[in-house]
């Protein structure tokens, strides 16, 4: 049997939904898979009251209201993303700002859009991480980011170091064909900027 909303106000069972709202961090995966489960639903109605009752939330609005159009994260080594617009109007740790930003788009107070990709630790979450690019053969640190000439008749890629220059220093030719390589526009050479090499096993 279910309970309406208003016989679900036991101090008790207040208090227990007062604790989940308040963690840290988004509650939303959870009432989203729990949907189809009248209790969940209740406790994200109850949350929905609550969230716009909390001073907090109130500062948020009201400095979106007066002061700033967007709120724009910053990279932290140790959040890994903050809100220094929120930070000093709120009483809030840097930590619980996302969450609680999460769950205000969620409820169609704020709107998101993308920002950025952070490399983080999947074990801990830590964005203090070091990436070290590696080439895909042969796992070589060794690796550099080069411009490559493609002679597409014959289908041969180099770097444009490689390329065979005539004794007048400008005409150059395929190593592998021979051929004068055209690089105004020709139909015949197609130039990579950015290709990786490895400088161990290529
Ligand atoms: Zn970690
Ligand atoms: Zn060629
Ligand atoms: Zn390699």
């Amino acid at each position: 049997m279910f309970k309406r909303k208003t016989e679900h106000t036991s101090n008790k069972e207040l208090k227990s939904i007062e604790s989940r709202v308040e963690r840290p961090g988004s509650l939303e995966p959870f009432y989203i898979r729990n949907a189809l489960n009248p209790s969940y639903q209740i406790v994200t109605e109850e949350e929905e009251r609550g969230l716009y009752s909390k001073p907090d939330v109130q500062r948020i609005i009201n400095l979106l209201l007066n002061d700033v159009k967007e709120l724009i994260p910053s990279f932290d080594l140790h959040y890994y993303c903050r809100y220094n617009e929120i930070e000093p109007v709120t009483d809030l740790k840097p930590n619980e700002i996302p969450g609680l930003l999460d769950r205000l788009t969620k409820y169609k107070v704020l709107d998101s859009h993308f920002y950025e990709k952070v490399i983080i630790c999947d074990k801990c979450t830590s964005p203090n991480v070091a990436s070290r690019f590696l080439c895909s053969h042969c796992k070589s640190t060794n690796i550099s980011q080069k411009k490559t000439i493609e002679h597409l008749s014959c289908g041969y890629v180099c770097p444009e170091d490689q390329l065979v220059v005539d004794t007048d220093g400008r005409t150059k030719h395929c190593p592998r064909c021979g051929l004068i390589l055209d690089f105004n526009a020709g139909p015949d050479v197609r130039i990579n900027e950015g290709w990786f090499m490895c400088g161990h096993c290529a």
